[in-house]
């Protein structure tokens, strides 16, 4: 999937979690968001000609050599991994709301790159073997559509969350 793709499923899942989590001041809303942006975007630091690769030329390139591309930085048992470290690692509040963001990113962006033909190693390190549930093509009419439709549905909550309108339920917080 491509980078505007991936943005879009980050913020819907930040989003999301905003709406279940009643009341949280406009910073944590801010951080959760941030987080989950970044971390829609990371995992193709393993790709020198994605977007975040661009951006971070020699490191991506660094990560390329050493790890290869849907790899390391693909594989959603080495992110449960991270995760689970990182949150036993910090116990301010607002820190922990960045790392949550920066891993539901994760988590969405392996998500729609389990879509895509390529597909996702799921069980690396154990296995190099990547499943695809969808068969999507990278920059294809099919991904156009389904970044419309991830665009309008985080349209729609936003406004909703700005009490502008009342489309989905589970906004009503
Ligand atoms: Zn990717």
């Amino acid at each position: 999937m491509n980078y505007k793709t991936h943005i879009n499923g980050g913020i819907l899942v930040g989003l999301y979690t905003n709406c279940q989590l009643a009341n949280m001041p406009l910073m944590s809303t801010a951080v959760l968001l941030g987080g989950a942006f970044v971390g829609s975007i990371f995992p193709d630091i393993d790709h020198g000609n994605s977007y975040i690769g661009k951006k971070t030329k020699g490191v991506s390139k660094a990560i390329n050599k050493l790890a290869g591309h849907r790899k390391l930085f693909h594989a959603p048992l080495v992110y449960l991994f991270l995760y689970s470290t990182a949150i036993g690692m910090f116990t301010d509040k607002l820190m922990l709301i960045g790392i949550k963001g920066i891993f539901l990113g994760i988590f969405s962006h392996l998500v729609l790159d389990s879509l895509t033909i390529g597909g996702l190693p799921w069980f690396y390190p154990f296995s190099k073997k990547r499943f695809s549930i969808c068969m999507i093509k990278t920059n294809s009419k099919i991904e156009d559509i389904l970044c419309g439709m991830l665009i309008c549905i985080n349209i729609v909550m936003l406004l909703d969350m700005l009490h502008i309108t009342s489309i989905f339920t589970f906004t009503h917080r």
